[in-house]
């Protein structure tokens, strides 16, 4: 199987809102019975929910598992050096993500917080890149200035809004990535979609969550609230190193990448940009690959194999293409983001 696979819609119910943009970009009707509760669709996922019923594990088309079929042949799907370097798991876990509803102001541990506290070996780290946003929509990264321990404890106890307008506020336009390192407190508002690359877990500390409904238990990892806060990171995230943080995935042409350098120890963005009369072409690898505008073919070119095999592709097309599959040639006018395992 070297053909790029079509990743089925996957679709775990979540406690806010939201879920029409994804079938709207993938193309899919709104079900009548539609529960308004599928706000994140997870792509060539391996993860499960941390609570809300433990799903969230792709299928493919043939009814396998993803994780069965990486199991059954590491090294066509993954690559041999990516498996030397990380085992028979991806290492990364994509959505497209709608929020319908402003979500819940939250934090990710980080890499070290998880290996301490949580026996994981991955944090959170996340990265959205911004494919839709009605006008004026935002997004919220960072306290704007330094938190005490005390301070956080207070505004968490309260679940006011005080929490959200601590942070900062960026408005957000299609185009725009931004990344989110593993402790920054966070929010996405009402009216943004993205595509949202992350460390393949589910952990979560949901500072907001009485106005959600959401249990302490699940709230707070079932740590202690004082232990949980431990890995929020109380500030300042300053104007400039938010800049840093910022790139603008339309100002890619040909091949580049969507997130600042940093992100690649977690996962990377390769955006791949046909322009009539210029091809694009990206490296094997293992690549969820979903077309965010545009329409043309993504030719792959297996080793060994007879003949190129080309796919007609357009925008809202979510394939994942195996390491085995070879390199990638995208022509048309097309765009095609590349969600990639860490180096
Ligand atoms: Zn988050």
């Amino acid at each position: 199987m070297t053909a790029p696979t079509p990743l089925p819609l996957n679709t775990p119910r979540r406690f806010y809102r939201g879920g029409e943009r994804i079938l709207a970009f993938r193309g899919l009707e709104t079900p009548a019975d539609f529960d308004g509760h599928r706000p994140e669709d997870w792509l060539a996922s391996t993860t499960r929910l941390f609570a809300e019923g433990g799903d969230g594990v792709t299928v493919l088309p043939d009814g396998t598992s993803l994780p069965e079929a990486l199991a059954a042949d590491p090294d066509h799907w993954l690559g041999p050096d990516h498996v030397a370097a990380h085992g028979v798991e991806p290492g990364l876990l994509t959505k497209l993500l709608d929020a319908g509803e402003r979500l819940p102001v939250h934090s990710h541990p980080d890499r070290a917080f998880a290996a301490a506290h949580l026996d994981c070996t991955h944090g959170k780290t996340e990265a959205w890149i911004v494919l839709d946003a009605e006008p004026g929509a935002a997004v919220w990264l960072g306290f704007r200035e330094e938190l005490g321990a005390d301070e956080l404890a207070t505004l968490v106890e309260a679940q006011d809004d005080r929490l959200l307008d601590a942070l900062n506020r960026i408005e957000v336009r299609p185009g725009d990535t931004v990344l989110v390192p593993g402790g920054q407190p966070h929010a996405i508002g009402e009216g943004v979609f993205v595509l949202e690359l992350q460390e393949p877990t589910d952990l979560s500390v949901m500072l907001e969550h009485r106005r959600f409904g959401l249990e302490e238990a699940h709230a707070f990892l079932g740590l202690t609230v004082a232990r949980a806060l431990e890995s929020v990171d109380r500030g300042p995230l300053t104007e400039d190193a938010l800049a840093g943080l910022r790139r603008r995935w339309t100002d890619v042409s040909g091949k580049g990448h969507a997130l600042p350098e940093e992100a690649s120890e977690f996962f990377r963005a390769e955006v791949l940009r046909a322009t009539p009369g210029s091809p694009a072409t990206g490296e094997a690898g293992f690549a969820v690959s979903v077309v965010v505008a545009g329409s043309g073919m993504l030719t792959t070119n297996a080793p060994g194999t007879a003949s190129p095999r080309p796919t007609e592709v357009g925008r809202g097309d979510v394939l994942l293409v195996p390491y085995g599959a070879g390199t990638v040639v995208l022509e048309g006018d097309v765009t095609v983001v590349r969600c990639l395992p860490p180096v």
